[in-house]
């Protein structure tokens, strides 16, 4: 069935496969590039997550080294007004040279200030009341504590505790050791990352707490996001990892990377808008989706006027065929014409005479007998003059009809109308004997008509027939001589009475027996 579809059909299925492949190919690529888009994102954030928890540890930890010291100075030396001088000038030395130390405090157990890195002291302050103070208070460990972010006492800025406890030798309390970070430490680091126009990146306390984001906004510090997705994932996770979350603080979707830091209680968050990531994406994907569209678009287009062609040529090339059919069939004709006689439909005087010079070359090269036999219808003027022309030749059509039916089929016999009324059979490779014996059966068939002729003696139509036959030699005999005897023969028919056969020297007898007599 598919092999008697049109060619027309298969080059429109041709086209559309191609435009549909440009465009699944291209819808492909582009998926492709999305998922590369988000995934080196992804390295991007997570990489950038790492930096950032490595930068906090360790600026926390270079505060908490110091802090360390002052701990195990003040427990070893005491508060002795000597000691703390001597204290005084070493945190001013550390915070000169720890760049996000923004200072060194030391608090008795009741909170009063002791000693601490500025210039002058307010001996009248009192800590008490801050969170690291009180924890210290209810917890003897001697690990460094991160508290949540403070403004500044002593400089009205924001600043993250870092604290430990101080014990007496009894190891009951003595108070609080403090470094505190500025908080524009981080906020400039922060602010150096390019995160594009909608990224994000923060500090978070494991509590919740938010320390810092970038971009800045110093409302939110000290802000809790415990209902962030983010802070979920993290507390899941414990460790480290990405996703795509709904920003708590603006709503934006991001691509989020957490880490936690490796010493500190705290954790960090590199975030890169969706939609920033994918501008880029979106943009190729629109010119591409264009051009490909264009492409094919005019694909299909000279598609189209490529099927049209095809059809064209394919309606002129059935056009052609029938054309030339026709033609064929018309030359069939006229050649029949050329060659047959219009009114008996046998061969004409024409094709007789080439047929008779073919087949008597044959003879004279395969040495055979080649028989000729002229017959002529009798009394056949007498029949126009009783019955009319035209009825002459209603008879001379049924006379044709008969002798066509009687003569051989061999290759090479040929009945042909060789004059008015005569009719001439050719019988190739025959012997005088064998074509008299053939011109009797037509004589005999044509009589057995019992076709009426008043104007005849025997009543009826008859015809007389000369019979020649000749083994022709190259170079003597002729065509000519055949037809000659031929005539003869006939001659002598018609002069013995007609509706005979007769040869050069044998005439068979005229029979004009009724028609009865034919049937017995
Ligand atoms: P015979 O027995 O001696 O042959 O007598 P005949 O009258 O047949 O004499 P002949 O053969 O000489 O006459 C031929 C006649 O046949 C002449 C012509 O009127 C007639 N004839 C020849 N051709 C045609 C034809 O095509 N149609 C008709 N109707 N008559 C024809
Ligand atoms: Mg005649
Ligand atoms: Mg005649």
């Amino acid at each position: 069935m598919l092999k008697r579809l049109p060619v027309t059909f298969w080059a429109t299925v041709f086209v559309a496969i191609v435009c549909l492949s440009l465009v699944v190919i291209d819808g492909w690529r582009s998926l492709n590039a999305r998922a590369e888009v988000l995934a080196s994102a992804e390295r991007a954030t997570a990489n950038l997550a790492r930096s950032m928890a490595q930068h906090a540890d360790d600026t926390i930890k270079a505060a908490d080294i110091a802090l360390a010291d002052i701990v195990e100075r003040i427990e070893t030396d005491g508060t002795a007004p000597q000691a703390l001088e001597r204290m005084h000038a070493l945190m001013e030395e550390q915070v000169r040279q720890v760049a996000q130390l923004q200072g060194l405090f030391v608090y008795d157990a009741t909170g009063r200030w002791v000693v601490n890195s500025r210039p002058t002291m307010n001996r009248s302050l009192n800590n008490a009341d801050r969170e690291y103070f009180v924890y210290h208070l209810n917890n003897t460990d001697r690990g460094p504590h991160i508290g949540i972010p403070v403004v500044s006492r002593s400089t009205g800025k924001w600043i993250l505790p870092v604290s430990r406890r101080l014990n007496h030798k009894d190891g009951s309390f003595a108070g609080v050791a403090l470094a505190t970070i500025d908080l524009e430490y981080f906020r400039e680091f922060y602010e150096s990352l390019d995160v594009g126009r909608q990224g994000a990146v923060g500090l978070i306390l494991n509590s919740g707490v938010l320390v810092l984001r970038v971009p800045y906004d110093d409302k939110r510090i000290g802000t809790s996001i415990v209902n962030s997705p983010l802070y979920h994932a993290y507390v899941r996770s414990g460790d480290s990892g990405t996703g795509y979350f709904t920003s708590m603080q603006d709503s934006e979707l991001r691509l989020n990377s957490y880490r936690a830091l490796a010493r500190y209680p705290l954790f960090v968050s590199a975030a890169l808008s969706r939609e920033e990531l994918l501008d880029g994406w979106w943009r190729d994907t629109l010119l591409h989706a264009f051009g490909v569209l264009v492409l094919a678009g005019l694909l299909a287009l000279f598609g189209r006027r490529l099927i049209r062609q095809i059809e064209l040529r394919l309606q002129a090339e059935k056009e052609l065929t029938q054309a030339r059919d026709a033609l064929a069939s018309l030359n069939e004709t006229l050649e029949k014409l050329a060659l047959q006689d219009g009114l008996t439909g046998l061969a004409n005087r024409r094709q007789f005479d080439v047929t008779l010079g073919n087949e008597f070359n044959r003879a004279i090269r395969a040495g055979t007998s080649l028989a000729f036999i002229m017959i002529d219808v009798d009394c056949f003027k007498q029949y126009n003059d009783m019955y009319g022309h035209a009825a002459g030749d209603d008879c001379l059509r049924a006379v044709s009809k008969t002798i066509r039916m009687v003569t051989p089929k061999r290759p090479g016999d040929l009945a042909a109308r060789y004059g008015g009324e005569e009719i001439g059979i050719l019988l190739p490779n025959t012997d005088l004997a064998g074509a008299m014996a053939v011109a009797e059966r037509v004589r005999r068939t044509v009589a057995d008509l019992l076709y009426p002729h008043g104007g005849s003696p025997h009543g009826m139509v008859t015809i007389s027939a000369g019979v020649a036959a000749l083994a022709p030699e190259r170079g003597g005999d002729t065509p000519a001589m055949l037809m000659e005897m031929a005539d003869k023969a006939l001659y002598v028919a018609k002069s013995m009475g007609r509706n005979r056969v007769c040869s050069a020297d044998n005439c068979g007898d005229a029979q004009p027996q009724a028609r009865t007599d034919y049937h017995i």
